[in-house]
């Protein structure tokens, strides 16, 4: 039994729960918390992603703490990426924060925890997941919810005031989990589903990053350099399709192999689809 037992904000990510209750009993991170309640895994490591995505059920040890389940709490949006093989570019591998609203509300929220949720639309900043000056990651097994493991205060510097385009991907994001109707959004993307939506802009940041001749990783990138990925994306489809033409110029001011002749039709592909399902929901609403 624990003798601090925090209950489970609406919204909160279930990791950063774990090191909030972790924090208040003392604990040295979640892996000797979650080892206090049975969990038997080598080195006091936790099943992290598997946490995220709700493949791995928390109960059993919820309860073990004393502590009231929590599964009806969770957004049902966020279960439905359970399983599917686009989770591994939608989650974070590193924790980010937003340390302005743990200070202002004592939790994290789950949306943070989301790749293309970049900025914290409140405090207008991106959100934080390595240390300004030793350019450490934050990560799931620090002691503090607002602390580095140095022990050094997450604080928002100046130099991450966040792009407009990073505030407004995050509120579209927020948008299309709460299930909102009239989310403002590029035109091109009106209708479209959160998957559906994610697919095209990591299409699209996948594509670029390969004209320019890197690669699109961005599970391995700090959310500052995401930011540039998706601020991109986000101003291509803002100006659709007129950025999209000068896109595909720009590529084909030289010569074409196979492989991207593929790709090139690909991406004209996704352009009808969308105009498909545009056209669909015009119908619908019309
Ligand atoms: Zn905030």
């Amino acid at each position: 039994m624990l003798l601090a037992r925090p209950r489970i904000q609406p919204n909160e990510c279930l990791v950063s729960y774990l090191i909030r209750i972790s924090e208040q009993n003392g604990f040295k991170h979640i892996g000797h918390l979650l080892h206090h309640a049975g969990l038997a895994w080598k080195n006091n490591r936790v099943p992290v992603h598997e946490i995220l995505t709700g493949e791995f059920d928390l109960n059993v040890y919820f309860l073990q703490l004393g502590l009231t389940s929590c599964s009806s709490q969770i957004e049902p949006i966020f279960y439905s990426f359970q399983h599917v093989i686009d989770t591994p570019y939608l989650l974070v591998k590193y924790p980010k924060v937003c340390p302005d609203c743990i200070e202002e509300f004592g939790f994290c929220r789950f949306e943070w925890s989301l790749l293309p949720y970049l900025a914290c639309a409140r405090h207008g900043k991106l959100l934080i997941d390595v240390h300004y000056s030793t350019g450490k990651r934050l990560n799931w097994y620090r002691r503090y919810l607002n602390k580095f493991d140095d022990d050094t205060d997450v604080i928002n510097s100046l130099s991450n005031v966040a792009p407009s385009e990073a505030i407004k991907l995050s509120q579209y994001i927020e948008a299309l989990l709460q299930g909102g109707n009239r989310i403002s959004c590029p035109e091109i993307l009106q209708g479209l589903e959160l998957r559906e939506s994610l697919s095209i802009i990591h299409f699209i940041a996948h594509y670029r990053s390969r004209l320019l001749g890197g690669s699109f990783q961005p599970l391995s990138i700090t959310n500052g350099e995401l930011a540039q990925y998706y601020q991109y994306v986000w101003e291509m489809l803002e100006n659709w399709p007129d950025a999209y033409y000068k896109f595909l110029n720009q590529y084909l001011e030289r010569p074409m192999s196979n492989k991207e002749l593929v790709a090139y039709i690909n991406i004209l592909g996704i352009y009808m689809s969308l105009c498909i399902v545009r056209r669909g929901t015009g119908e619908l609403l019309g």
